[in-house]
């Protein structure tokens, strides 16, 4: 079942096809900073609407997106290579309980 979500103002809105069963919890310096928890799917099974910005980090191929008007991040997609999927902010989507899911550790830390 498809599942939705919406930065803060509502004016970036994100459709998944299904509630993330796990969720990722990223140690890099990026990661602990934003506080993401990435739930992970095929880019074209998602749907973003509304205007983003991609932040850029160093020579690492992938753009991470954030609302321009109220700073959510919401997903971030490759500029690269195709990895079949992308990441989408699952703290965004519509029910999101860090209790009710898997949260993975990624040690992406140095
Ligand atoms: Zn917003």
């Amino acid at each position: 079942m498809a599942v939705h979500g919406s930065c803060h103002c509502g004016r970036v809105r994100i459709e998944a096809p299904s509630a993330p069963a796990w969720v990722a919890d990223c140690n890099c310096s990026l990661c602990r900073r934003l506080a993401w928890r990435v739930a992970y799917f095929p880019p074209d099974e998602v749907r973003i609407s509304g205007e983003t910005l991609a932040y850029i980090w160093g020579d690492r191929m992938i753009g991470i997106h954030h609302c321009p008007v109220c700073g959510c991040g919401t997903h971030w997609r490759t500029l690269g290579e195709d990895f079949g999927r992308m990441g989408v902010n699952a703290r965004l989507l519509d029910g999101f309980d860090e209790s009710a899911v898997e949260v993975r550790k990624f040690d992406n830390a140095g």
